[in-house]
């Protein structure tokens, strides 16, 4: 597979029309005031199943072959990839197994079931859940469909971006979350055309910045599956077909705390309303963390999911807030 070029990712905005949502760009007084910048914030938590991937995964599938579309779809994930595929894939009749950690969050089985994909669950310590898949593939002509290393869900992940540019028209940078680095491929895409002089940043979890090494290496480093809150971002590596697109393009790839993107979390839900997951506040907390001039800048922020079980949404900040708590206590 050759990868996608911009004229890809606007074909994907064509497939996409009438079947993805033109999620907002919103603005906050708040964050340019503490900035001194202009940010731009595209919600891709307001996307259909709550994130960016639809995008991706319903441009890959509108390009299943007959064949293809009659023994269906196959994929593995921890989450927001999975819904995505089920809900792409009920919406095109095309049937769906999707193969699962058993701790996955709850929010994430239960949608996906709800969108009527069969869910196969393994250990993710014990099982191989690529051997798990390419067994489905070979015992029931399923096509397997990746979550980043894929022309067509990069294509259709540039699609956020691209909605972003047509929007608001160039900017300075643009701060992308970065897992297997398929958003960010997609964006780079986007931007090539759309914004030409647009420094387009990854970010990643500090605890895992397996891409940023690559970037450094300039080839693939894998590391260690990371402990991070942000949970659509504990790859060990990124895609290949991304990484080509990456390193070619990606001003940088930043890296943001855990502490960082619950501090994020709590910005956007309480100044601008939006449930963000942790993974979807990179972008934010990689942009302030960043120590980029940033005042005088537009800059693009993309939010690339919410999908969080509010009990735990309120326990980080709840913690947070204890943290700092006891640390004032100690300074006193
Ligand atoms: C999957 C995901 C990412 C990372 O996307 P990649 O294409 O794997 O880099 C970021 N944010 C959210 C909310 C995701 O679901």
């Amino acid at each position: 597979m050759t990868p996608p070029t911009h004229a890809d990712v606007v074909a994907a905005a064509g497939r996409l029309a009438g079947q993805a949502n033109k999620t907002p760009v919103l603005n906050s007084r708040t964050a340019d005031q503490e900035s001194g910048a202009s940010f731009f914030f595209k919600c891709e938590n307001l996307q259909r199943v709550g994130a960016f991937k639809f995008r991706g995964a319903f441009n890959a599938l509108c390009q299943f072959n007959e064949a293809q579309r009659r023994h269906g779809v196959v994929a593995f994930s921890t989450g927001n990839h999975a819904q995505a595929v089920a809900l792409s894939a009920r919406m095109l009749g095309i049937p769906a197994v999707i193969v699962m950690p058993h701790d996955a969050p709850r929010i994430k089985t239960t949608a996906t079931r709800g969108y009527g994909a069969e869910v196969i669950f393994y250990d993710r310590v014990q099982d191989d859940r690529e051997k798990i898949a390419d067994d489905l593939v070979g015992s029931r002509g399923l096509t397997l469909l990746p979550p980043y290393d894929h022309a067509d869900i990069i294509a259709g992940q540039g699609t956020a971006a691209l909605e972003l540019f047509d929007e608001v028209g160039p900017l300075d940078y643009l701060f992308v979350p970065v897992g297997g680095g398929g958003l960010l491929a997609g964006s780079l895409l986007a931007a090539s055309i759309g914004s030409a002089s647009c420094k387009v940043f990854g970010v990643e979890p500090a605890a895992g910045n397996d891409g940023q090494q690559s970037l450094r290496a300039g080839q693939l480093v894998r590391i260690p599956t990371p402990a991070t809150i942000a949970d659509g971002a504990q790859t060990q590596c990124l895609g290949k077909m991304p990484f080509q697109i990456i390193k070619e393009r990606a001003a940088d790839i930043l890296t943001a705390t855990d502490a960082q993107l619950v501090d994020a979390m709590r910005f956007l839900s309480e100044r601008m309303k939006l449930i963000v997951e942790p993974t979807g506040c990179l972008g934010y907390a990689g942009a302030l963390a960043s120590g980029l001039p940033l005042r005088g800048k537009r800059v693009g922020v993309i939010l690339s999911g919410g999908n969080i079980d509010l009990a735990v949404f309120g326990r980080l900040l709840a913690e947070a807030d204890s943290q700092a708590n006891s640390a004032d206590r100690g300074n006193n």
